[in-house]
């Protein structure tokens, strides 16, 4: 129910629970939906609040109530939910919602559409949908959501009311990948175990074997992390996973990465050597964007990290 997000998700709590109470909703939300791990379970509470006909956003209101139960049932006819059949939004989902909500509701005056992963929208499916978000039938309204807004049709973010959700907290128990993702934004199809223990391989051998590095290794890193996309993310590791070895350092015992491997670099390196690391890694983030060559930029980077600092 909405309410269980009143804390969580205070923001996007508060436009929409302030559009239900004024009758004042947009045609189409797009939630960014950050990597949010209930975010499921929110979007179907927010179109629970909008169609059930007394708005209900509380467990304890909603006992009883016919809308809200078949909602949780998957069987209210005014709420479809799509998802990707495999990799990708299929255009015959968008047919068969388009058709179906195309006689008016049978149970309520108002109907949603909740496209999930709208990012998995190919080129095709996404122009076939467009008119259909920005001239909805009268009580028709889209809830789409995505965690890489980047990789959607500007024609699709402009049509809608974009609510940005926050990532959820974690807590000192959760495991070392749940904190990584949480502190990055990384796409749910990477493997991100393989992706953190490549780098930590990495750091060991480029910090063992200093320019060395340049020769071996370096297919490694572009074998796994072969887009941009996904050289952000390795250049993301790096930078967390040396700002833990700060972190040793100055004594404050709050670690992501395991202590063992952090104990190892630490010993190669003092602060100073640690701070200028980092600060090579996120120049070689900002090269990505305009250095076409990822080769070359893993070159620059192990010649920074290791060729200057020890000179
Ligand atoms: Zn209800």
């Amino acid at each position: 129910m909405l309410d269980d997000f009143k804390e969580e998700q205070k923001v996007a709590y508060k436009i929409i629970s302030n559009a239900i109470n004024n009758n004042k909703l947009s045609h189409a939300y797009l939630f960014e939906t950050n990597g949010y791990r209930n975010k499921r379970e929110f979007l179907i509470s927010v179109a629970k609040a909008i169609l059930c006909p007394n708005h209900h956003m509380s467990k304890d209101d909603s006992i009883g109530c016919r809308v809200c139960e078949n909602i949780d049932k998957n069987i209210y006819s005014e709420l479809k939910i799509i998802e990707p059949d495999g990799m990708w939004i299929k255009k015959e989902q968008l047919i068969d919602l388009q058709e179906a909500f195309k006689t008016k509701g049978l149970e309520s005056s108002r109907r949603v559409y909740i496209i999930n992963d709208v990012e998995c929208l190919n080129t095709s499916a996404a122009n076939s949908i467009l008119k259909f978000i920005e001239e909805p039938e009268e009580g028709i309204i889209a809830i789409l959501a995505t965690d890489n807004i980047h990789r959607l049709l500007d024609t699709i973010i402009s049509r809608c009311q974009i609510i940005t959700l926050a990532k959820s907290n974690y807590d000192k128990s959760s495991s070392m990948l749940d904190k990584i993702s949480y502190l990055i934004n990384v796409d749910d199809a990477y493997n991100l175990e393989e992706m953190v223990n490549s780098t930590i391989d990495y750091i060991y051998y480029l910090e063992q074997h200093k320019l060395d590095a340049l020769i071996y290794n370096k297919n490694m890193v572009l074998n796994i992390f072969d887009d941009r996309l996904k050289l952000e993310v390795f250049f993301d590791i790096m930078t967390l996973f040396y700002k833990d070895v700060i972190n040793y350092k100055i004594n404050t015992n709050n670690y992501i990465f395991d202590l063992k491997d952090i104990e190892k670099i630490a010993s190669y390196n003092d602060l100073n050597k640690l701070e200028k690391k980092i600060n090579c890694i996120v120049d070689a983030k900002g090269y990505l964007k305009v250095n076409a060559n990822t080769n070359l930029l893993i070159d620059k980077l192990v010649i920074d990290l290791e060729g200057d600092l020890n000179g």
